[in-house]
């Protein structure tokens, strides 16, 4: 499985392309500001694009989407209880100053249980709420096998959690979220956040100082 990563935007976003080794068919996830790099990554490396993830809605994740939709004509994915965010995305991005296009329709909503197959590999969205009502972690590895891989948008950061401030944010709801869903994927699993630097879980349960002292 390859990686890219590309952090852009006021907000140093980060979007990624995930793609399957021997298939090379990918997915693009929480395409930004990056939008082009991450295309263009795409383009010269032969990849096939084949779903549009959204991790959340908040507007510095979106906001290449469009341009997604319009390279790749491929589904886009959202959780339905961040919806509300989605269609207000050019508001608030009017009130970072940002112009934002209208971004097009969601295609697919999440569901418990789906499985996302591109190539031999598959993503599976959990359902992460607190930074925002819609969060989800997507999980990606090979068919058939415990992915160790999570996108997890703003949840967990390395050495920090998802700010809980924002519209539709509960911090009792984030931490379940992180203690309950994340941590059990296990100590190994590879975290790759919307902002920041990759890290592990067994990293976080055990330095994260937003998170020791409340799980102990
Ligand atoms: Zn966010
Ligand atoms: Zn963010």
């Amino acid at each position: 499985m390859v990686i890219e990563t590309q952090a852009a935007g006021p907000f140093m976003q980060n979007g990624f392309i995930v793609a399957c080794d021997e298939s090379r068919e990918a997915v693009i996830i929480d395409p930004g500001d990056g939008v082009r790099d991450l295309l263009a990554f795409a383009e010269r490396n032969s990849l096939a694009i084949r779903h549009i993830l959204l991790t959340h809605a908040h507007v510095d994740h979106v906001t290449g989407v469009g341009a997604a939709k319009r390279a790749l004509n491929v589904p886009i994915y959202l959780h339905r209880d961040d919806l509300f965010l989605y269609d207000r995305a050019v508001e608030s991005g009017a009130m970072f100053g940002l112009h934002v296009e209208t971004p097009p329709p969601i295609d697919v909503f999440y569901s418990p249980g789906q499985v996302i197959a591109f190539g031999s590999c598959e993503a599976r969205p959990h359902h992460t709420p607190g930074h925002c009502p819609g969060g989800v972690c997507l999980q990606i590895g090979t068919r058939g096998q415990p992915g160790k891989d999570l996108f997890v948008g703003d949840t967990l950061f390395a050495g920090s959690i998802g700010r809980t401030d924002l519209p539709g944010g509960d911090y009792h709801t984030l931490i379940s979220s992180i203690r309950d869903v994340l941590f059990a994927f296990g100590d190994d699993a590879v975290v790759h956040p919307g902002h920041g630097p990759a890290t592990t879980i067994g990293r976080e349960r055990k330095s994260n100082p937003f998170l020791v002292a409340t799980l102990g």
